[in-house]
This record gives structure tokens, C-alpha cells and sequence, in this order.
């Protein structure tokens, strides 16, 4: 019994020794790289004036069929730039492709290097009709007030384009000469399937362009930490993003008189499948880019989840029941189900003949539109309920390498410029689209994200009412544009 009690005190001190030693090693580990600050001049006053011109002109996407463009509006843009950016329009090549979206080549020192795309589009998403009134400033009047400018497109997406063009404005102004050609790729319609940005990969791939050293568009931000959890500040630089498809369950039966009904109506039936499936849902899975993440926020937690994460072979489930206690948080972890649309039945008193309900699922890099589907089958378990895909759809996309040399330029130029106490620079999952997933098969070095330090509420802003950008937080991405632009020689 004493050697029992002994072994058992010796296994438990063992335990804690290796947990404590872990936390302890691992943590340590994840120092954050030293990089000295580089004062970048700008002109401000300009730069600001520019971008809230910008937002001036509606260069809208409306949902698909129910309004045309008003391509005006975009050339008027194309025009701004062109008057705005005279060095830029001297010195690189300009052309419009798929009629309204514009490529910018900035020819390399030595053209066998693989290039460099930057991407922004210049489209902007409505206003939804009778929120008019909720806007504190017109949503395209380009005002500048309380420190802000206020519009549409001041966060989705004029900011990267108009960031964008500032760096290479002023590089070009303080004599810079890229030693890999840039490529600056500016969609028209990314806000309703980017077309564009698949014109523009196209027109580059048909030029015969090696595989790109670095490819960033929109997505991430530098966010409070608790967007995820973690202390201090986050910068997210998004590494891929999940899969989209919406799957149509369907269930046929004969109608009839709802007087003498069968034990399950169609709609009976398809509700009892609906019930199974969110009953099942995906497994939740700690890996990828969301471990990664976790990885590097661990310095920043709290004792007992730095604990936690240090020692994943011991607490991992714990860990997983922890993020995933949250939508957002179980959204990283697992391909998610989320019923959006049901129909059937046309009169209280008549058997519906047909019901059919939308389940539209992200599916998490790991697994596919065919095994999701295949799930979705085997859970509902009843060959009477079809299942087919509708409407647009998309696997996952190849998780970037946030170990290479784009992901290190990106967080070098962000962190010469930018500081904030205990800046962490971390890769995650979007469980949103970008167009640079189209790029994402092609280079492993294909990221996303926007260098402005915001809020946690600007994410409900850039499609909603009130869309707005610091003028600091702007400043902050022209100054990173720049930096990045020069750091493009050391890929
Ligand atoms: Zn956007």
C-alpha cells in the first residue's frame, strides 16, 4: 500500500513537473522577433484627402440582377487615381481589364525573379434602403470628422487600394526602384463574385508569370486581443479561408387532404432530418492555422490556458471545449451547418406535395465539398430527403505557409512601423471569402491582410451603417505599403 501511495505521489509529481516545464520551455519560445522602427514620411494631408475623395464616387455592386453598376463611377474613379498618383501613372504601366478593373505593372530591376501581387478592390457594397438615417455622416459624401473618415469603402476595400498606391507613390517620390517586378491588381466586383480579380489572375497567368513571392489582399486587421481571446493586440494575417457550399434538402410526397394525414408530412419529414443533422454536428479539430494562432497568442493568456496550451497532449479536449464555447470560436475549429432557408406547403388544409429546406455549410481546410456532403448523408440517414448542392460553392483554400518569407516581410513592415505593447503577429482561418483564395493554389505565400489597427466593432461596420477609418489607423497602412514595397527585395 505505502509503495502504491509513493508511486502514485511520484507519478503526480512527474506530471507536474513535465506540465510546469513546458509552459515554461514553449512559452518561452515564442519571443517576439526584435525590428527596429523606420520613420516613414508622408503626406498626410493628401493621403487623407485622397481617400475621402475616393469615397466620394458610389462605385456600388448590387446584388445580382437587380442593378446595373454605375460604371461612370468607377472610370471617375480610375480618373481620381490617375490625378491623384502622377508618378505612379508615369512610371508604371496602367490597363483596364474586364472593363472596369484596373492592373498596375511596376516593372522589377530583375525580371526573373517571381513577382509580387497586391490586390484591393474598389467596389463597395450598398446601403441597405431605410438605414439612410443611421449613418452619422453621409455614406458617400467622403467626409473627414472626429478624427475619421467616414463612408463606404473606408474599410472594404478603397483603403488597400488608395494605402496601396500612397506606398508606391511615395517610394517612387524618394527614388525607389523594386528589384521584383509588382503587380497591383484592383477588382471591380468583388462584393458579388469577382469577376475582376479573376480577369486580372488570368491576364497575369496568360503573361506567363512565375508563381508569386507574395501575394496580399484584404482580410485580417490588427484588432483588440479579445476578438480571440488573448491580452493586448492582435495582428490576424489570414492564411487561408474555409469552403462555402449550400446543399438543398428535399423531400417529395403525394398531398392530399389534411384531414386523414400520414404519420410524417413532407415537411415533417425534412424538419425530422434538419433535428438530426444539427444534432451532429462536425467534429471540432485543433489544427492548421488555428493551432498556430493558439500557438503564438499562448505568451499573452491567462496562467491556466497557457498551461493549458503548453501541455495540448494532456489538456486538449479542455482546450477545445474552452474556443469552441463560442460561435466564433467554434467556427475555426470545424466545418459549421447553419440551416438558412426552408419552404413548403401552400394552404393549411392540403398536404404539402414538396418541402425543402438550405443548409449552407463553411467547410474547414481538412475536408471538402465531397466528404461534407457525404456527412450530411449519412447523418440524415434517409433516402427519402435528396440532397443536392445549389448555388455558388467553393472548397476550402490551400493553407498559406506562415513559416516563409512572405508572412516574415508582412510582419517586419507591419512591426517597423506600427508598436503596441505585446503586439502579437498570428496567421489564422477566415471564415469569410476574399478574392485571394483564387491565388492561393498557386503561392503558398498568398495572404490576407489590412495593416490598420481598429476596434472590434469596425467588422460590423464595413458592411453595416457608420463604415469609418482612423486617420491614424490610414496613415498606419500607407506607411506599412511603403515598407512592404521595399521589403519585396529581401523575399
Ligand atoms: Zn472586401
Amino acid at each position: 500500500m505505502k509503495k502504491l501511495t509513493l508511486g502514485l505521489v511520484g507519478l503526480v509529481v512527474a506530471l507536474v513537473v513535465a506540465v510546469a516545464g513546458n509552459t515554461a520551455r514553449l512559452t518561452r519560445g515564442a519571443a517576439i522577433p526584435a525590428v527596429a522602427p523606420v520613420v516613414v514620411a508622408v503626406d498626410s494631408a493628401g493621403a487623407i484627402a485622397r481617400l475621402a475623395s475616393a469615397v466620394r464616387f458610389p462605385t456600388v455592386s448590387y446584388e445580382e440582377g437587380t442593378r446595373v453598376p454605375d460604371s461612370a463611377a468607377f472610370r471617375a474613379l480610375h480618373e481620381h487615381l490617375r490625378v491623384g498618383f502622377p508618378l505612379v501613372h508615369e512610371r508604371l504601366t496602367r490597363e483596364t481589364i474586364a472593363g472596369l478593373s484596373l492592373l498596375y505593372t511596376w516593372r522589377g530591376a530583375d525580371t526573373s525573379l517571381a513577382p509580387v501581387v497586391l490586390m484591393g478592390h474598389f467596389d463597395v457594397v450598398p446601403v441597405v434602403p431605410g438605414t439612410e438615417s443611421h449613418w452619422t455622416q453621409p455614406p458617400f459624401g467622403g467626409v473627414v470628422a472626429d478624427d475619421h473618415i467616414w463612408g463606404r469603402g473606408t474599410l472594404d476595400d478603397k483603403v488597400s487600394v488608395m494605402a496601396a498606391l500612397e506606398g508606391a507613390e511615395g517610394a517612387l517620390r524618394a527614388g525607389f526602384q523594386p528589384k521584383r517586378t509588382i503587380y497591383f491588381a484592383f477588382g471591380h466586383d468583388e462584393e458579388v463574385g469577382g469577376s475582376g480579380a479573376r480577369a486580372l489572375k488570368a491576364a497575369l497567368i496568360a503573361r506567363g508569370i512565375k508563381p508569386p513571392a507574395l501575394v496580399l489582399d484584404e482580410g485580417g486587421a490588427i484588432l483588440p486581443g479579445e476578438v480571440v481571446g488573448a491580452r493586448g493586440t492582435v495582428a490576424l494575417v489570414g492564411v487561408s479561408e474555409k469552403g462555402f457550399l449550400s446543399l438543398q434538402l428535399s423531400v417529395r410526397a403525394v398531398g392530399g387532404h389534411s384531414s386523414t394525414p400520414p404519420p410524417h408530412t413532407a415537411i415533417g419529414r425534412l424538419a425530422a432530418a434538419i433535428t438530426r443533422l444539427e444534432a451532429s454536428p462536425f467534429p471540432l479539430v485543433l489544427e492548421g492555422p488555428t493551432l498556430e494562432m493558439m500557438m503564438r497568442l499562448r505568451g499573452t493568456l491567462p496562467l491556466a490556458q497557457r498551461v493549458a496550451l503548453s501541455n495540448l497532449w494532456l489538456f486538449e479536449p479542455l482546450v477545445i471545449k474552452g474556443m469552441a464555447a463560442k460561435p466564433a470560436g467554434a467556427a475555426v475549429l470545424r466545418t459549421t451547418i447553419a440551416v438558412t432557408l426552408v419552404s413548403g406547403g401552400v394552404k393549411a388544409n392540403v398536404l404539402p406535395i414538396e418541402a425543402s429546406a438550405t443548409v449552407n455549410l463553411r467547410i474547414r481546410p481538412g475536408e471538402s465539398m465531397a466528404s461534407v456532403t457525404a456527412y450530411v448523408e449519412r447523418t440524415i440517414a434517409d433516402t427519402g430527403v435528396t440532397v443536392r448542392a445549389v448555388g455558388f460553392r467553393t472548397e476550402p483554400s490551400p493553407v498559406s505557409d506562415a513559416k516563409g518569407l512572405g508572412f516574415a516581410v508582412i510582419e517586419r513592415s507591419l512591426r517597423e512601423v506600427y508598436s503596441a505593447p505585446g503586439l502579437v503577429v498570428t496567421p489564422y482561418m477566415g471564415t469569410g471569402g476574399t478574392d485571394a483564395r483564387i491565388w492561393s493554389n498557386i503561392s503558398t505565400q498568398t495572404f490576407r491582410f489590412l495593416a490598420v489597427p481598429m476596434p472590434a466593432d469596425a467588422l460590423s461596420r464595413a458592411h453595416g451603417s457608420n463604415e469609418r477609418l482612423s486617420v491614424g489607423g490610414y496613415l498606419t497602412a500607407v506607411r506599412f505599403y511603403d515598407r512592404l514595397l521595399r521589403n519585396t527585395d529581401a523575399l
